[in-house]
C-alpha cells in the first residue's frame, strides 16, 4: 500500500514525513526505502506478531508495511505546470490514498503562502488543482471516445458518463462524491480513469502541541475540516508534526512515557496507520512458523486463493486449501497442536473469506 502526502508549502508535510519514516525505519527488511529520499517505508504496528514470535520461538518477525511518498511542490497553478506541478500530480496518480496535510497551527515565524491560517481555503486550493488535473484527463478521454461513439453503443454510453463526471468536477466537486454511475459497468469505468479526486483521503490537521488534547476539539480549524471531510466521507486525523518529530527520536520506553505525559494513547504514526486501514478497508492475516512470523495486508472480503497470492503467485494458481486458526483461538489454546485437538484449526477452500488475525497455512500444487 502506498500513501501520498500532499498539502501546500509550509504546512508541515516534510516534518510529518520525516518523523513517520524515522519512526518506521528500524525495519531492515525493507532496504528499498533508502533509494528515493521522498519514499519511506513504515511498518504496521501489530502486537500479535511478537506474541506469535514467542510461541514459535522465532526471532524473525516481518510486519506489514506501508509506503509513504512525500509529494512536495503542489502549489496554486500546479495543474498548469507551475513549480513542476505536473510531475507531482503524476506522482499522486500512483498512490492508493492521499494524506492531505492541513495547517491548523499558528506560528508567526513560519510564513503561510496565502498570508493567514485558513484550513478550508487551503484544502480547496489543493483540491482545485487535483480537479483541474482530472478535468484534463477527462477531456482527453472524451475526445477519444467521441470519435468512436457514433458507431459504437458502448462508447456512446461511456461518453454520456464522461460528460456527467466532467460537469460534476466543473462544479468544483470531487469525483469520489459523484453518484451518477448507473450500473456496475459505469462504476468500473469511473474507477478505471484513476482520477486523483476519486482516491480516498485522510485530512491530517497539523495543530500546535496545546491543541492536541481531545483530538483537537479546541481548534476551530480542525472542527471546520471535520465538517468538510464528513461530507465526502473522508477521515480526519489530528497531529502535531513537531511533537511527532520529537517522539521519533525516542526509544519505545521513553516514547510511552512521553505520550502519557501528553495524555495520548498512541503516536501520530499509529493513528495514521489505523485510519488508513479503516479508510481503505484493509486487514492483516498472519503466517507463523519457526523460520518467521509475518503479517500480510489484504482488502476486506479477499478470498483464500487471492490472499495466498500476496505471498506468491504460485500459491494462488495452485491453491488447494488453507489451514486456518484465528489468533484468538490459538491464544486460548496456547499452542497450534492444542488448537488442532480442539478442532479449531479449520480446513478452508477457495471460497473462504479471510478474516483479520487469521493464521493461515496454504496447501498448493506446484
Ligand atoms: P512543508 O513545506 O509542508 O513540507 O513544511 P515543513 O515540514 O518543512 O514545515 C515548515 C515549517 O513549519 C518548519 O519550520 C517546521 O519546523 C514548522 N512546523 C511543522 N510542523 C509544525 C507544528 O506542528 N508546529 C509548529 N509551530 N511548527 C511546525
Amino acid at each position: 500500500m502506498k500513501l501520498g502526502i500532499v498539502g501546500l508549502p509550509n504546512v508541515g508535510k516534510s516534518t510529518l514525513f520525516n518523523s513517520l519514516t524515522k519512526a518506521g525505519a528500524e525495519s531492515a527488511n525493507y532496504p528499498f526505502c533508502t533509494i528515493d529520499p521522498n519514499v519511506g517505508v513504515v511498518t504496521v504496528p501489530d502486537e500479535r506478531l511478537s506474541v506469535l514470535g514467542e510461541m514459535y520461538h522465532t526471532k524473525k518477525i516481518i510486519p506489514a508495511a506501508i509506503e509513504f511518498v512525500d509529494i512536495a511542490g503542489l502549489v496554486k497553478g500546479a495543474s498548469k505546470g507551475e513549480g513542476l506541478g505536473n510531475q507531482f500530480l503524476a506522482n499522486i496518480r500512483e498512490v492508493d490514498a492521499i494524506v492531505h496535510v492541513v495547517r491548523c497551527f499558528e506560528d508567526g515565524n513560519i510564513v503561510h503562502v496565502d498570508g493567514n491560517i485558513d484550513p478550508l481555503r487551503d484544502i480547496e486550493t489543493i483540491n482545485l488543482e487535483l480537479i483541474f488535473s482530472d478535468l484534463e484527463i477527462l477531456e482527453r478521454r472524451i475526445s477519444k471516445t467521441a470519435k468512436v461513439a457514433r458507431n459504437d453503443k458502448s462508447a456512446a454510453k461511456e461518453l454520456v458518463l464522461l460528460e456527467k463526471i466532467k460537469a460534476h468536477l466543473e462544479d468544483n466537486r470531487l469525483a469520489k462524491t459523484f453518484d451518477g454511475a448507473e450500473d456496475d459497468e459505469e462504476e468500473e469505468w469511473l474507477k478505471s480513469y484513476n482520477l486523483l479526486t476519486y482516491k480516498p483521503v485522510i485530512y491530517a490537521g497539523n495543530v500546535a502541541e496545546d491543541d492536541l488534547a481531545d483530538d483537537g476539539a479546541a481548534n476551530a480549524g480542525v472542527q471546520a475540516v471535520r465538517e468538510y471531510a464528513s461530507k465526502e466521507e473522508s477521515e480526519v486525523f489530528v497531529v502535531c508534526a513537531q511533537i511527532e518529530q520529537e517522539i521519533a527520536e525516542l526509544d519505545d520506553e521513553e516514547k510511552k512515557m512521553f505520550l502519557e505525559e501528553l495524555g495520548l494513547e498512541e503516536s501520530g504514526l499509529e493513528k495514521l496507520i489505523k485510519a488508513s486501514y479503516r479508510l481503505l478497508g484493509l486487514i492483516s492475516y498472519l503466517t507463523a512458523g519457526e523460520p518467521e512470523v509475518r503479517a500480510w495486508t489484504i482488502t476486506e472480503g479477499t478470498k483464500a486463493p487471492q490472499a495466498a497470492g500476496k505471498i506468491h503467485t504460485d500459491f494462488e494458481r495452485g491453491f488447494i486449501r488453507a489451514e486456518v486458526v484465528s489468533y484468538d483461538d490459538l491464544m486460548a489454546c496456547k499452542s497450534h497442536a492444542a488448537a488442532k485437538e480442539k478442532g479449531l484449526v479449520r480446513l478452508e477452500g477457495k471460497d473462504y473469506v479471510v478474516k483479520d488475525g487469521d493464521i493461515m497455512l496454504f496447501r498448493f500444487n506446484v
